[in-house]
Order: structure tokens, then C-alpha cells, then sequence
């Protein structure tokens, strides 16, 4: 069991801030967005809505003091490194290890976003079925509930790596859907909202640009429509 100087230790760059909020006061429930960032923008780990030992016999108490405490402190303390290194970077204009502190970034920042997600997930009231609106969703998009729990969990069951069972909204079909995360960094940051993408598959450009992919992204900049990309910032903005 963690000793609190091998916690403080393990928490450089917001020792204080995080410490204070692993000290609140348990059974508070937090927003996905609540104190999620200190003042400087270091994301911090946030307290569990319920005890560390609110989901028994389900989910053991230790089991969720070393996965929140530790496992899930290790993503946040990860994802500052990264982005404080990525802000390096910027400053120096060298970006000679873009793609090993992008990697972090998605490996850590997926982490953080998929576990502050995994603990609203769960209730020590929860189980039973959904109602409403999304118990009709899952009827329609998986036959019947029963159907959505065994695929759910037989995705859960077989997937390989750091892996997770997602269920997911997809926004062009209207669609939910159950994925499997075999790495969770290959999704980059799951949680998070895209605002702006570009593909850079070859068939994106190869025709007109050949190798030159840099001369493609260029281009690019020549056609973004910012007003969508603004639309879209608003929207995630007051919805999430
Ligand atoms: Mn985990």
C-alpha cells in the first residue's frame, strides 16, 4: 500500500492540488469536468464518486485503491509529462520526438479519459437495465438487451492488449455500437471530441503529391472550413 511521501513522490507536478483532491471528501460525485485541471492546465486525478470500497463484493476495495491510486495516477502523471513536453517542443520549434510524446500523449490521455469515464460508469446503486430513451436505442441497434450484454461482453472477453469493451454513440449513422480498444492509444485520446482531422492514408493525396505529404497538409490549410471546426468547438463545449 501506497505510504503518502511514495504518493507525493509519484505526483511532480501537481503534488498539492492532486493530494488534496485524493483527501476529499469520498462519495461526492464529480462531473467528468470537475477540477479535472489545475490553474496551469495540468490535468489532475480526480476523486472516485463513491468509496474505494462503495462497489463491494462486485469490486474489491483494494483492487480500487491500487487502480485508482496508482494505475490511474500513472496516466495522469504520464499525460502531463507528455503535453509539458510536447509545450518543449513548441518552444524550441524541435519536434524531432513528435511522434514517441504524440504516442504518450494518446497512451496516457486515453488512459486518463477511459478510467474518469469507467469509474462514472459504475454505481454502488447501479445494475439493472437501462430505461427510456437508450434501453429503445440498444433494443433497436442489438435486438434486445440481453443480445447488447452478450456481445458487450464477449467483446470484453476476447480482446487482447490494454483492452477495453466501448459502447459508443457513432454520430453520422446515429448509431451505437460496441468496439473493442485492443490498445487504447490506437484511438488516441477515446473521450475525447475530434474537431478537426486530416487523413494522411497515401490515397488522401497521392495522385497529386506523390511523396510529398507535407506539401499536402499545406494545402490543406488552404480549404479547412474553421467556421464547422468553430461549430463543432461550441457544441462539444456546452454538451459535454
Ligand atoms: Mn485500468
Amino acid at each position: 500500500m501506497a505510504n503518502r511521501r511514495d504518493f507525493l513522490k509519484a505526483v511532480p507536478a501537481a503534488a498539492g492540488a492532486a493530494a488534496l483532491i485524493m483527501q476529499g471528501v469520498p462519495g461526492r460525485a464529480l462531473g467528468m469536468s470537475d477540477l479535472a485541471v489545475d490553474p496551469d492546465g495540468n490535468y489532475l486525478l480526480q476523486a472516485l464518486p463513491y468509496d474505494y470500497a462503495a462497489l463491494e463484493p462486485h469490486i474489491d476495495e483494494q483492487t480500487m485503491r491500487l487502480h485508482h491510486g496508482k494505475h490511474h495516477l500513472g496516466y495522469v502523471n504520464g499525460l502531463n509529462n507528455a503535453l509539458g513536453k510536447l509545450k518543449e517542443a513548441r518552444e524550441k520549434k524541435d519536434y524531432s520526438l513528435i511522434k514517441h510524446y504524440s504516442r504518450e500523449a494518446a497512451f496516457h490521455g486515453s488512459g486518463h479519459l477511459l478510467h474518469a469515464l469507467f469509474w462514472q460508469n459504475m454505481s454502488p446503486n447501479g445494475g439493472g437495465e437501462p430505461q427510456g430513451e437508450l434501453a429503445q436505442a440498444l433494443a433497436k441497434g442489438f435486438i434486445s438487451f440481453a443480445d447488447f450484454r452478450d456481445q458487450f461482453t464477449a467483446a470484453a472477453i476476447q480482446v487482447e492488449g490494454s483492452g477495453w469493451a466501448v459502447l459508443v454513440y457513432e454520430p453520422v449513422g446515429q448509431k451505437l455500437v460496441v468496439l473493442q480498444a485492443e490498445k487504447h492509444q490506437n484511438l488516441t485520446q477515446w473521450g475525447a471530441v475530434p474537431l478537426l482531422v486530416v487523413d494522411v492514408w497515401e490515397h488522401a493525396y497521392y495522385l497529386k503529391y506523390q511523396n510529398r505529404r507535407g506539401d499536402f497538409v499545406k494545402a490543406f490549410f488552404n480549404v479547412i472550413n474553421w467556421s464547422d471546426v468553430a461549430q463543432r468547438f461550441a457544441k462539444a463545449k456546452s454538451e459535454l
